[in-house]
């Protein structure tokens, strides 16, 4: 579960068996499977409300929908892994039960009261996600649920867990069952704007790769906290809508540790990250149980085959029963596109107001710089300097500390002696997000993209560090906000036309050739409207006669763009050929520096780099 869903997702679909059957008639089949097994499964948790009330108590349904989008936003987006989700809406309806039933405030003030508490609750609740992933967050958040249920509302102050709180309403069930259908329309619309904005975007790159999102300015720890509050705001309104439903909740009744595995069931069995297919799954779950009552010795068993068949054959749930005539094509594996247009064609933005002048000419400067792992030290006492408007390179064998080094100066690892200036400023005590949005910019030798989502996004998401609009402006869409993502998509747009890549605009990055990617990073890369551009083995994935195309795009970046360029690259006829200067490393150590011709006749670099090349 490092990753939510998605790890399960990809195995599963590995594995599944080629269909024998037309896959239409599989899918309903399936779908009937799934509607009957999953009210089977979780029939336990609902009669027993059910029995309070005549009629179908569609308001619950529209609730727990609403704690279902909810859980689907962390788990769904941001990946992060959610067991004790019931006890983020027992703080919303207790704190609206008391708002409303002890303080007689309006009911709508004590929803409010009831987000605002479980926000708060889930800011705490996410901080050892800060540190925890997967198995051990799953831990952590039952027992916050365990603890909520079995601790904290057992106090006094909460009429000792089993008295629990009254949850007045002062309207009719038809007005209140309005009232919970705008609400749930409220919460789509947010989430819809999540999705949207910067917001989702950083939430889902965080989730499948921190180092790219930190290189594109992504504060990993405010998004993985945000993602937390922002569900946990949304499973208060979820909670305070279920009590003011049911009008009485305790300690024990209905947030339980079954309650919150339900919610888990119902984003995984709807699609993780899918909002409408997680809706439907939450309304089919409330309203068929109370057709089949009588079952209950077996329905578990019957449901769980259910569960586990359908989810074997559509890991990714209802969402993908519904999609899955219309999926593209995938693999567009043609090397003919190796070819980045004449970077002025690219939209390149300018840089919003540079934060310090430049008080050296060198745009970086690395000093003495070491980077140990345990015994290996990979980066030994390496200095060097990049003059603002120039192309610098660094080659030298594999295992020499170059990726390394780039890692040090980006900020991925810590360095253990030395000091990095950027504009004559120390930034080795930066965060990498921050370093990144100072200007600098950098490829990664594995491709620093986030290949689950499309071409697309990844623009989008390169453009993250120019919008000016804060989180609540992107919640509601405000205008700034919409604004600014216009003005992101039409230069995504131009950019994606200006590299000819029209046809591969909503594939995922992953489905595109090693060559694609690389055009597609190094053009996202200039969308982040960089000062210092660092490119770790750009033409490695690329056709040889690409090489080429690189060295003139490369000479666009300093001549046309004004930009300044560090550059690690294997080709040495490319290095030798674009660079101004050239520093070969070995072993972590500086062996040798200088213009190209002077490197390519040094007899340490013939011996360190070119010997082990031509006899490799
Ligand atoms: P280059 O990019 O020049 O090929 P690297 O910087 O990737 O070399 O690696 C330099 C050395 O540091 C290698 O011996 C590599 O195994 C080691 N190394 C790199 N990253 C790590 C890491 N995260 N943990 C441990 N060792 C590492
Ligand atoms: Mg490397």
């Amino acid at each position: 579960m490092a990753d939510g869903a998605g790890s399960l997702q990809r195995v599963q679909g590995v594995a599944a068996p080629p269909h024998r059957i037309s896959p239409r008639v599989g899918n309903a089949a399936t779908a009937a499977l799934l509607f009957v097994a999953l009210p089977l499964l979780t029939s336990h948790a609902m009669p027993r409300l059910l029995q309070q009330h005549d009629y179908l108590n569609l308001d619950v349904g529209v609730a727990l929908a609403v704690a279902a989008v909810s859980l689907n936003l962390l788990l769904g987006y941001a990946g992060q892994i959610s067991l004790g989700h019931a006890g983020l809406l027992a703080s919303g309806a207790f704190a609206s039960g008391i708002a409303t039933s002890r303080w007689h405030l309006p009911m709508a003030l004590g929803m409010l009261f009831g987000v605002v508490v479980a926000a708060a609750v889930s800011f705490v609740v996410g901080l050892p996600a800060l540190r925890l992933r997967g198995l051990y967050l799953a831990i952590v958040t039952v027992i916050f649920g365990l603890v909520m249920q079995y601790s904290v509302l057992e106090g006094s102050f909460f009429s000792s867990g089993s008295a629990g709180v009254t949850l007045p309403r002062g309207i009719d069930n038809a007005t209140y069952l309005v009232v919970c259908l705008l609400l749930l329309l409220l919460v789509w619309v947010i989430d819809v704007n999540i999705v949207r904005t910067r917001l989702g975007r950083a939430f889902r790159t965080v989730r499948e790769n921190e180092a790219v999102a930190q290189s594109f300015g992504i504060n990993v720890t405010r998004y993985k906290l945000l993602a937390f509050v922002v569900s946990g705001a949304m499973a208060g309104l979820a909670g305070a809508m279920f009590g003011h439903a049911i009008l009485h909740v305790n300690n024990e009744k209905p947030f339980d540790l079954s309650l919150s595995l339900t919610l888990v069931i119902l984003v995984i069995v709807g699609g993780a990250g899918r909002r409408l297919a997680v809706i439907i799954a939450a309304l089919i779950f409330w309203l068929l149980p109370s057709f089949i009552s009588g079952l209950h010795a077996w329905a578990y068993v019957l449901g769980a085959v259910g569960l586990m068949l359908t989810v074997s054959r559509h890991p990714e749930g209802i969402a993908d029963l519904l999609s899955h005539q219309r999926r593209p094509a995938v693999g567009a594996g043609d090397d003919d596109d190796d070819e980045l247009p004449a970077l002025p064609q690219l939209p390149v933005p300018d840089r919003p107001v540079t934060v310090d002048a430049l008080r050296s000419d060198n745009l970086l400067e690395v000093e003495d710089v070491v980077v140990r792992f345990g015994g290996l030290q990979a980066v030994d006492h390496a200095s060097l300097v990049v003059p603002a408007g120039k192309i610098i390179g660094l080659i030298g064998p594999n295992g020499a500390g170059k990726s390394t080094l780039f890692n040090a100066v980006s900020g991925l690892v810590r360095i253990d002696a030395g000091r990095i200036r950027y504009r004559g400023r120390e930034i080795q005590s930066l965060r990498s997000d921050e370093r990144a949005r100072l200007g600098i910019a950098r490829s990664f030798q594995q491709v620093g993209l986030a290949k689950d989502l499309s071409v697309r996004d990844n623009f989008l998401l390169a453009q993250h560090q120019l919008a000016p609009y804060g989180d609540i402006e992107a919640l509601l869409m405000l205008p700034r906000a919409a604004r600014t993502e216009r003005e992101f998509a039409t230069r995504t747009d131009q950019a994606i036309e200006a590299l000819g890549f029209q046809q591969l605009a909503d594939m995922p990055v992953r489905n595109l050739s090693g060559g694609q990617q690389r055009i597609v990073e190094i053009a996202c890369l200039l969308m982040t409207a960089p000062d210092l551009v660092m490119l770790d083995e750009p033409s490695a994935g690329m056709a040889p006669a690409a090489a080429e195309n690189l060295a003139a795009r490369l000479r666009d970046l300093r001549d046309a763009l004004g930009r300044t360029v560090l550059l690690i690259e294997h080709n040495v006829p490319l290095v030798l050929d674009t660079c101004d200067y050239v520093y070969v490393l070995d072993a972590g150590r500086l062996i040798a520096q200088g213009e190209p011709r002077d490197i390519s006749a040094d007899q340490k670099v013939i011996d360190a780099y070119f010997g082990a090349a031509v006899s490799a």
